[in-house]
């Protein structure tokens, strides 16, 4: 598939797990790509080294997203190394969990700091310069914890990730006219290291379990599926779909 060649896409939070899926499809899509991370550098060069040993170009960019200062850097680095900004895919996210009673000041901060107020800086400073050139695809990436129902322990963060579906709305209301799409992709249980978080195997192979359970076709999602959903949103393909938000979640029975 050659949907992106000549196109360039700043993939955020590209080090591990979805971001590096995504980072990945687009690459051999032909994309040239930014891999960004925040601490996990040797990661993020490991995904420039995959990229370029399948002849695509790739560059790292460390930066921290719910920071303007260095999203600003980061995209114009992008626009020094190669020229232009295509396609921004917001991935970068923190999980941190507890219910109400037990989320504190600290934790609630860096939910929206990272999860939400990061696609808004991004999609902000990468938009003003997709508007001058008329063209643009913003994929945001949210979680099935956002879409609809309260689950158990994760407060901060499925308000974070509800916060994303209606941003990437008004961000879709706002650019469509600069033809600039901004579609979200809401994925369910994924096998990564955030949902393994600091469980033992055990504990963890049970939680695998118990989402399998829920999935109507009794899987756990992995990278490369999340992946397959944005290519469909960052391509030409979908240039007549804004503002949606598609759950890639092996059909979670509770949401069908
Ligand atoms: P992950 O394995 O923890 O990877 C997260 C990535 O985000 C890493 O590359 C990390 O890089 C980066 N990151 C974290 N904070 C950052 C910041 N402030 N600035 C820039 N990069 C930052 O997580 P994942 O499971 O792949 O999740 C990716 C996205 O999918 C997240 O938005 C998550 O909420 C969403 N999601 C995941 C699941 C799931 O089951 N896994 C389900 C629904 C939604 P560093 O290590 O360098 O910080």
């Amino acid at each position: 598939m050659s949907d992106f060649k000549d196109k360039v896409a700043v993939v955020t939070g590209a080090s591990r797990s979805i971001g590096r899926g995504v980072a990945l499809a687009l690459a051999e899509g032909g994309c040239s790509v930014v891999v960004n991370y925040r601490k996990s550098r040797d990661e993020a060069d490991e995904v420039v080294n995959s990229i370029k040993m399948m002849g695509g170009k790739a560059i790292s960019i460390k930066c921290d997203v719910s920071k303007r200062d260095e999203v600003e850097d980061m995209f114009a680095a992008t626009i020094d190394e190669f020229g232009k900004v295509d396609i921004l895919v917001n991935n970068a996210g923190v999980a941190h969990g507890g219910s109400l009673l037990e989320t504190t000041d600290e934790i609630w901060d860096i939910q929206m700091a990272v999860n939400l107020k990061g696609v808004f800086l991004c999609s902000q400073v990468a938009a003003r310069h997709m508007v001058e050139r008329n063209y643009g695809k913003i994929v945001n990436i949210s979680s099935n914890s956002g879409f609809g129902i309260a689950m158990n322990g994760e407060t901060s963060y499925a308000v974070s990730k509800a916060g994303v579906i209606q941003l990437t709305k008004s961000s879709a209301f706002d650019l469509g006219k600069h033809n600039i799409n901004v579609n979200c992709v809401a994925p369910g249980a994924v096998d990564t290291v955030m949902l393994r978080g600091k469980r033992s195997e055990a504990e963890y192979e049970k939680v695998l379990e118990g989402r399998r359970n829920r999935a109507s076709l009794g899987i756990t999602g992995t990278p490369e599926d999340i992946a397959n959903a944005v290519l469909f949103f960052a391509s030409d393909k979908s240039r007549y779909i804004t503002g949606k938000t598609l759950l890639v979640d092996g059909g979670r029975r509770d949401f069908l």
